[in-house]
Protein backbone atom coordinates (compact mmCIF):
# COMPACT_ATOMS: atom_id res chain seq x y z
CA UNK A 1 0.00 0.00 0.00
CA UNK A 2 1.37 3.26 -0.60
CA UNK A 3 1.87 5.60 1.80
CA UNK A 4 0.30 8.40 1.28
CA UNK A 5 -3.18 6.08 1.59
CA UNK A 6 -1.95 5.09 4.97
CA UNK A 7 -1.54 8.85 5.85
CA UNK A 8 -5.07 10.01 4.51
CA UNK A 9 -6.05 6.98 6.16
CA UNK A 10 -5.09 8.15 9.80
CA UNK A 11 -6.31 11.48 9.24
CA UNK A 12 -9.69 10.43 7.83
CA UNK A 13 -10.14 8.09 9.71
CA UNK A 14 -9.65 9.82 13.18
CA UNK A 15 -12.35 12.08 11.95
CA UNK A 16 -14.67 9.73 10.99
CA UNK A 17 -14.45 7.90 14.32
CA UNK A 18 -14.85 11.23 15.87
CA UNK A 19 -18.00 11.92 13.62
CA UNK A 20 -19.28 8.71 14.33
CA UNK A 21 -18.77 8.65 18.32
CA UNK A 22 -19.87 12.08 18.86
CA UNK A 23 -23.28 11.17 19.44
CA UNK A 24 -22.76 8.31 22.02
CA UNK A 25 -20.24 10.52 24.62
CA UNK A 26 -20.77 9.82 27.64
CA UNK A 27 -23.76 7.02 26.44
CA UNK A 28 -23.32 2.98 28.29
CA UNK A 29 -21.60 0.42 26.38
CA UNK A 30 -23.58 -1.14 23.08
CA UNK A 31 -25.36 1.97 22.29
CA UNK A 32 -23.61 2.05 19.21
CA UNK A 33 -24.53 -1.91 18.13
CA UNK A 34 -28.27 -1.48 19.46
CA UNK A 35 -29.03 1.76 17.56
CA UNK A 36 -26.89 -0.19 14.18
CA UNK A 37 -26.91 -3.67 14.71
CA UNK A 38 -25.71 -4.86 11.30
CA UNK A 39 -22.31 -3.68 10.06
CA UNK A 40 -22.37 -1.82 6.41
CA UNK A 41 -25.92 -0.72 7.14
CA UNK A 42 -24.37 2.65 6.23
CA UNK A 43 -27.09 4.84 8.21
CA UNK A 44 -24.62 5.16 10.97
CA UNK A 45 -23.68 8.92 10.46
CA UNK A 46 -26.81 10.16 11.72
CA UNK A 47 -25.92 13.12 14.35
CA UNK A 48 -27.24 13.41 17.67
CA UNK A 49 -26.40 14.79 21.22
CA UNK A 50 -26.34 18.30 19.51
CA UNK A 51 -24.41 17.10 16.75
CA UNK A 52 -25.67 17.04 12.97
CA UNK A 53 -24.71 13.85 10.48
CA UNK A 54 -21.18 13.90 9.64
CA UNK A 55 -19.94 16.85 12.42
CA UNK A 56 -16.10 16.43 13.38
CA UNK A 57 -15.75 17.72 17.39
CA UNK A 58 -13.42 19.36 19.26
CA UNK A 59 -10.85 16.40 18.64
CA UNK A 60 -10.92 16.99 15.19
CA UNK A 61 -11.36 20.55 15.12
CA UNK A 62 -7.74 20.40 17.01
CA UNK A 63 -6.02 18.38 14.70
CA UNK A 64 -7.27 20.37 11.79
CA UNK A 65 -5.89 23.71 14.10
CA UNK A 66 -2.46 21.67 14.47
CA UNK A 67 -2.38 20.76 10.95
CA UNK A 68 -2.64 24.11 9.36
CA UNK A 69 -0.09 25.53 11.91
CA UNK A 70 1.98 22.99 10.70
CA UNK A 71 2.15 23.58 6.86
CA UNK A 72 1.52 27.63 7.19
CA UNK A 73 4.72 28.02 9.71
CA UNK A 74 6.96 25.66 7.53
CA UNK A 75 7.18 23.10 10.83
CA UNK A 76 6.46 23.10 14.37
CA UNK A 77 5.74 26.70 15.54
CA UNK A 78 4.65 26.17 19.49
CA UNK A 79 3.54 29.33 20.10
CA UNK A 80 1.38 29.75 16.74
CA UNK A 81 -0.20 26.37 17.52
CA UNK A 82 -1.09 27.52 21.31
CA UNK A 83 -2.54 31.19 19.36
CA UNK A 84 -4.54 29.06 17.17
CA UNK A 85 -6.38 26.88 19.80
CA UNK A 86 -6.84 29.90 21.85
CA UNK A 87 -8.48 31.45 19.38
CA UNK A 88 -10.58 28.72 18.60
CA UNK A 89 -11.61 28.11 22.41
CA UNK A 90 -12.55 31.84 22.66
CA UNK A 91 -15.24 31.11 19.75
CA UNK A 92 -17.14 29.18 21.86
CA UNK A 93 -17.06 25.19 19.91
CA UNK A 94 -20.03 23.02 21.18
CA UNK A 95 -17.57 20.72 22.91
CA UNK A 96 -14.12 21.74 24.08
CA UNK A 97 -11.98 19.29 26.93
CA UNK A 98 -12.37 21.35 30.54
CA UNK A 99 -8.87 20.89 31.06
CA UNK A 100 -8.19 22.50 27.26
CA UNK A 101 -10.64 25.12 28.01
CA UNK A 102 -8.99 25.85 31.71
CA UNK A 103 -5.10 26.09 30.09
CA UNK A 104 -5.95 27.84 26.75
CA UNK A 105 -8.08 30.87 29.46
CA UNK A 106 -6.50 31.45 31.76
CA UNK A 107 -3.98 33.80 30.45
CA UNK A 108 -1.08 32.24 31.19
CA UNK A 109 1.68 32.42 28.44
CA UNK A 110 1.88 29.46 26.01
CA UNK A 111 4.97 28.23 28.28
CA UNK A 112 3.70 28.13 31.68
CA UNK A 113 -0.12 28.29 31.21
CA UNK A 114 -0.54 24.05 31.29
CA UNK A 115 2.29 23.51 33.95
CA UNK A 116 1.00 25.70 35.70
CA UNK A 117 -2.74 24.67 35.75
CA UNK A 118 -1.09 20.92 36.14
CA UNK A 119 0.82 22.50 39.38
CA UNK A 120 -3.05 23.64 40.99
CA UNK A 121 -5.02 20.43 39.95
CA UNK A 122 -2.29 18.00 40.18
CA UNK A 123 -4.12 16.11 37.65
CA UNK A 124 -3.84 16.57 34.00
CA UNK A 125 -3.94 13.04 32.25
CA UNK A 126 -6.58 13.21 30.44
CA UNK A 127 -7.34 11.96 26.62
CA UNK A 128 -7.08 15.57 25.50
CA UNK A 129 -3.59 15.46 23.65
CA UNK A 130 -4.08 12.38 22.63
CA UNK A 131 -6.98 13.29 20.57
CA UNK A 132 -5.94 15.72 18.57
CA UNK A 133 -2.76 13.37 17.51
CA UNK A 134 -3.45 12.33 14.24
CA UNK A 135 -2.62 15.04 11.48
CA UNK A 136 0.97 15.54 13.72
CA UNK A 137 1.46 11.87 13.79
CA UNK A 138 1.21 12.13 9.85
CA UNK A 139 3.40 15.39 9.98
CA UNK A 140 6.13 14.34 11.73
CA UNK A 141 6.82 10.43 10.70
CA UNK A 142 9.26 10.88 7.95
CA UNK A 143 11.33 13.07 10.60
CA UNK A 144 11.91 9.14 12.11
CA UNK A 145 11.25 8.17 15.84
CA UNK A 146 13.24 10.49 17.91
CA UNK A 147 11.80 13.30 15.98
CA UNK A 148 7.85 12.34 16.00
CA UNK A 149 7.55 11.28 19.78
CA UNK A 150 9.55 14.60 20.67
CA UNK A 151 7.07 16.48 18.60
CA UNK A 152 4.68 14.63 19.89
CA UNK A 153 5.38 15.76 23.75
CA UNK A 154 5.70 19.05 23.14
CA UNK A 155 2.36 19.57 21.26
CA UNK A 156 1.02 17.76 24.17
CA UNK A 157 2.68 19.68 26.68
CA UNK A 158 0.87 23.12 25.59
CA UNK A 159 -2.56 21.82 27.25
CA UNK A 160 -1.56 19.24 29.02
CA UNK A 161 1.00 19.48 32.14
CA UNK A 162 1.11 15.69 33.15
CA UNK A 163 3.86 13.60 31.23
CA UNK A 164 1.65 10.65 31.20
CA UNK A 165 -0.64 12.52 28.50
CA UNK A 166 2.98 13.48 26.75
CA UNK A 167 3.88 9.98 26.76
CA UNK A 168 0.40 8.61 25.87
CA UNK A 169 0.79 11.07 22.61
CA UNK A 170 3.85 9.74 21.92
CA UNK A 171 3.47 6.32 21.59
CA UNK A 172 0.97 7.85 19.23
CA UNK A 173 3.25 9.15 16.81
CA UNK A 174 4.83 6.49 16.93
CA UNK A 175 2.63 3.71 16.26
CA UNK A 176 1.68 5.34 13.02
CA UNK A 177 5.36 6.15 12.31
CA UNK A 178 5.76 2.20 12.09
CA UNK A 179 2.48 1.71 10.47
CA UNK A 180 3.12 4.26 7.65
CA UNK A 181 6.46 2.31 6.98
CA UNK A 182 4.11 -1.18 6.26
CA UNK A 183 5.26 -2.32 9.71
CA UNK A 184 2.79 -3.68 12.16
CA UNK A 185 2.10 -1.73 14.87
CA UNK A 186 0.61 -4.59 17.52
CA UNK A 187 4.34 -6.24 16.70
CA UNK A 188 5.97 -3.13 17.24
CA UNK A 189 4.37 -2.25 20.94
CA UNK A 190 7.08 -3.94 22.81
CA UNK A 191 9.83 -1.81 20.82
CA UNK A 192 7.57 0.89 21.03
CA UNK A 193 7.05 0.65 25.08
CA UNK A 194 10.89 0.68 25.20
CA UNK A 195 11.33 4.17 24.40
CA UNK A 196 8.62 5.49 27.15
CA UNK A 197 9.77 7.43 30.01
CA UNK A 198 10.61 4.94 32.64
CA UNK A 199 8.03 6.55 34.95
CA UNK A 200 5.62 5.75 32.56
CA UNK A 201 6.23 2.80 31.01
CA UNK A 202 4.69 0.09 33.32
CA UNK A 203 1.38 2.14 33.40
CA UNK A 204 1.17 1.97 29.51
CA UNK A 205 2.97 -1.73 29.23
CA UNK A 206 -0.37 -2.64 31.46
CA UNK A 207 -2.94 -0.77 29.09
CA UNK A 208 -1.63 -2.14 26.13
CA UNK A 209 -0.43 -5.76 26.62
CA UNK A 210 -1.81 -8.24 24.63
CA UNK A 211 -4.50 -9.22 27.00
CA UNK A 212 -5.69 -6.19 28.27
CA UNK A 213 -9.24 -5.51 28.00
CA UNK A 214 -10.98 -2.28 28.29
CA UNK A 215 -13.24 -3.93 31.57
CA UNK A 216 -10.00 -3.84 33.61
CA UNK A 217 -9.40 0.05 33.13
CA UNK A 218 -9.12 1.56 36.74
CA UNK A 219 -9.86 4.91 35.28
CA UNK A 220 -12.71 6.58 32.66
CA UNK A 221 -11.95 6.27 29.68
CA UNK A 222 -11.78 9.70 29.12
CA UNK A 223 -7.75 9.23 30.98
CA UNK A 224 -5.34 9.45 28.70
CA UNK A 225 -3.66 5.13 29.52
CA UNK A 226 -7.53 3.75 29.37
CA UNK A 227 -8.31 5.46 26.11
CA UNK A 228 -4.93 4.55 23.96
CA UNK A 229 -5.23 1.26 25.55
CA UNK A 230 -9.08 0.53 24.41
CA UNK A 231 -8.35 2.12 20.79
CA UNK A 232 -5.55 -0.66 20.10
CA UNK A 233 -7.37 -3.02 21.94
CA UNK A 234 -10.40 -2.25 19.19
CA UNK A 235 -7.55 -2.66 16.39
CA UNK A 236 -6.30 -5.62 17.62
CA UNK A 237 -9.29 -7.59 18.21
CA UNK A 238 -11.02 -6.74 14.93
CA UNK A 239 -10.05 -7.40 11.37
CA UNK A 240 -11.72 -4.02 9.59
CA UNK A 241 -11.99 -0.21 9.69
CA UNK A 242 -15.27 -0.56 10.67
CA UNK A 243 -15.33 -3.34 12.75
CA UNK A 244 -12.74 -1.43 14.85
CA UNK A 245 -14.75 1.95 15.10
CA UNK A 246 -18.10 0.07 16.15
CA UNK A 247 -16.09 -2.13 19.14
CA UNK A 248 -14.50 1.49 20.00
CA UNK A 249 -18.30 3.35 20.54
CA UNK A 250 -19.67 0.41 21.63
CA UNK A 251 -17.66 0.82 25.10
CA UNK A 252 -19.26 4.02 25.81
CA UNK A 253 -18.06 6.50 28.11
CA UNK A 254 -15.60 8.80 26.53
CA UNK A 255 -16.72 7.47 22.77
CA UNK A 256 -15.66 10.50 20.35
CA UNK A 257 -12.15 10.39 21.46
CA UNK A 258 -11.72 7.01 21.62
CA UNK A 259 -13.08 6.10 18.34
CA UNK A 260 -10.76 9.45 17.37
CA UNK A 261 -7.73 7.16 18.51
CA UNK A 262 -9.02 3.90 17.16
CA UNK A 263 -10.10 5.84 13.95
CA UNK A 264 -6.42 7.09 13.66
CA UNK A 265 -4.55 3.71 14.12
CA UNK A 266 -7.24 1.98 12.10
CA UNK A 267 -7.14 4.52 9.16
CA UNK A 268 -3.34 4.01 8.69
CA UNK A 269 -3.49 0.21 9.04
CA UNK A 270 -6.10 -0.72 7.10
CA UNK A 271 -5.34 2.57 4.37
CA UNK A 272 -7.61 5.20 2.97
CA UNK A 273 -9.80 2.83 0.89
CA UNK A 274 -10.84 0.98 3.50
CA UNK A 275 -12.90 4.03 5.50
CA UNK A 276 -16.88 3.39 4.11
CA UNK A 277 -17.81 6.10 1.80
CA UNK A 278 -20.78 6.72 3.34
CA UNK A 279 -19.23 7.37 6.52
CA UNK A 280 -16.76 9.92 4.66
CA UNK A 281 -19.52 11.60 2.40
CA UNK A 282 -21.47 13.47 5.33
CA UNK A 283 -18.00 14.14 7.17
CA UNK A 284 -17.38 17.87 7.91
CA UNK A 285 -15.27 19.10 10.33
CA UNK A 286 -16.62 23.00 11.51
CA UNK A 287 -13.56 25.33 12.73
CA UNK A 288 -14.83 28.42 15.36
CA UNK A 289 -13.11 31.44 15.26
CA UNK A 290 -11.98 30.80 11.99
CA UNK A 291 -13.99 32.47 9.46
CA UNK A 292 -16.87 30.13 9.22
CA UNK A 293 -15.07 27.84 7.74
CA UNK A 294 -15.96 24.01 7.20
CA UNK A 295 -13.59 21.13 5.97
CA UNK A 296 -15.17 18.94 3.97
CA UNK A 297 -13.41 15.37 2.86
CA UNK A 298 -11.85 17.10 -0.52
CA UNK A 299 -10.19 19.32 2.66
CA UNK A 300 -9.18 16.86 4.69
CA UNK A 301 -7.50 14.35 1.64
CA UNK A 302 -5.40 18.02 0.75
CA UNK A 303 -4.42 18.33 3.92
CA UNK A 304 -3.14 14.58 4.79
CA UNK A 305 -1.75 14.64 1.28
CA UNK A 306 0.89 17.65 2.14
CA UNK A 307 1.17 16.46 5.69
CA UNK A 308 2.64 13.71 4.39
CA UNK A 309 4.52 15.05 1.60
CA UNK A 310 8.12 13.87 3.44
CA UNK A 311 6.60 10.28 3.08
CA UNK A 312 6.28 10.71 -0.33
CA UNK A 313 9.80 11.97 -0.80
CA UNK A 314 11.19 8.92 0.93
CA UNK A 315 9.17 6.45 -0.67
CA UNK A 316 11.31 6.69 -4.46
MG1 LIG B 1 -14.80 15.52 21.18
Amino acid sequence: MKRIQRAAGAVVGSAVGDALGGPFEFGPPGAFSARFPAPGAGSEMSGGGGWDPGEATDDTQMAVLVAESLLERGGLDLPDIFARFQRWAASEPKDIGLQTEDVLTNGMPWNLAAAIHFQVNQRAAGNGSLMRASTSAVHFAAAGQEATMDAARRIAALTHGDRAAWEGTAIFHELIRVTLEDADPLTALPDVLALVHPDHRDRYSAVLAPDWHPEQATEFNGAVWPCLGSAVWALRTTASFEDAIRAAIDLGGDTDTVAAVTGGLAGAYYGLAAIPAHWTQPLHVPLPGFDGRVLHMADLLHLADRLGEGLSKRQV
